[in-house]
């Protein structure tokens, strides 16, 4: 890695690679993210109802996803939308995990809720607005639970690294760091899907790192797309938004995909997976003939 890095994220030390750690591979319950597997997470923006939740569950995991995502603390940005379930809601997820044998990522908004999140999550999330609460990422990490940290909005990558070195220094090492899109002077998206990061990321970090296509784009049409872009960029996997009515999802519908189309996505995703993975296995095979190589050279020159 060049040394410069070293210095421009001088404040997160503990998040880089060095010779002993080149990844660290996040456990949930029998998998792991970050071990290679591309993982997906998905499910609704907020927890609704019992029926709405173990549809979307059943199907995430008949499309072959891991982990269900469902938020039943919603940091709305407006006061006067629906602000999830809470208890309820985590209740919800519960009983989707139960049945699905999917893992639970959901948010926590308050260091207070901590506990009771982690009582039912698999994956605490932090949210974009709540990058830089220390206390409730103090709380989040000693947990236990590993934490999907997502990007503040107008956060820089070494604010955000430095926020998951707050984690890592509260002694809780499964840190998975999730790009949802930064705010720019572009307003046709939501918010403009920072690949490069993922990609430096992917270069410079052993954290597993993750999109979220669907807060980037703010537009269902283009998650498909800005997922191939996250598999290409080298992310251990993407946390999707899916609603078995989009139309009438109680919170951000409008980048919801329905059933259909996230089955479209994770089959158009396939062909991107293996890509990349033959890539990896040809790379593997060039640096074994490298190794080979320069063996080779040692030998003649020495006799
Ligand atoms: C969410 O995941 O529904 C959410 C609110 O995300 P973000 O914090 O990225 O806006
Ligand atoms: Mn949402």
């Amino acid at each position: 890695m060049r040394e410069n890095w070293h210095d421009r994220f001088a404040e997160a030390p503990g998040c880089l690679k060095n010779a002993r750690r080149q990844r660290t591979a996040v456990p949930v319950l029998d998998f792991e993210v970050g071990g290679g597997e591309f993982v997906t997470m998905a499910g609704p923006c907020s927890v609704e109802t019992e029926f709405q939740l173990m549809a979307t569950a059943n199907h995430v995991r008949r499309a072959g996803g891991r982990i269900l995502r469902g938020g039943a603390f919603k940091p709305r940005s407006s006061p006067y939308s629906f602000q999830g379930l809470g208890l309820e809601g985590l209740k919800m997820l519960a009983r989707a995990r139960q049945e699905s044998g999917l893992a639970i990522v959901t948010e926590v908004m308050s260091e207070e809720d901590v506990p009771m999140v982690a009582e039912y999550a698999d994956i605490l999330q932090i949210g974009t607005r709540n990058m830089e609460n220390y206390p409730l990422l103090e709380a989040a990490a000693r947990s236990g639970r590993p934490v999907l940290l997502k990007r503040g909005m107008v956060a820089t990558m070494a604010e955000w690294l430095r926020s998951a070195q707050l984690i890592l220094d509260n002694g809780n090492p499964n840190v998975i760091l999730c790009e949802r899109g930064i705010r720019t002077f572009e307003t046709a998206m939501r918010n403009t899907f920072d690949v490069a990061a993922i990609a430096l990321l992917k270069q410079i970090s052993h954290l597993p790192v993750i999109a979220d296509p669907s807060h980037a784009a703010g537009h269902s049409e283009l998650v498909p797309a800005l997922a191939r872009i996250a598999v290409a960029a080298g992310a251990d996997g993407v946390i999707v938004e899916v609603h078995p009515n989009p139309a009438k999802a109680w919170s951000d519908g409008e980048q919801s995909l329905d059933f259909a189309a996230f089955d479209e996505m994770m089959a158009e995703l396939e062909p991107w997976l293996a890509v990349r993975d033959r890539g990896g296995a040809s790379r593997r095979k060039l640096r074994g003939s490298q190794r080979e190589a320069a063996q080779l050279r040692t030998m003649e020159a020495v006799g």
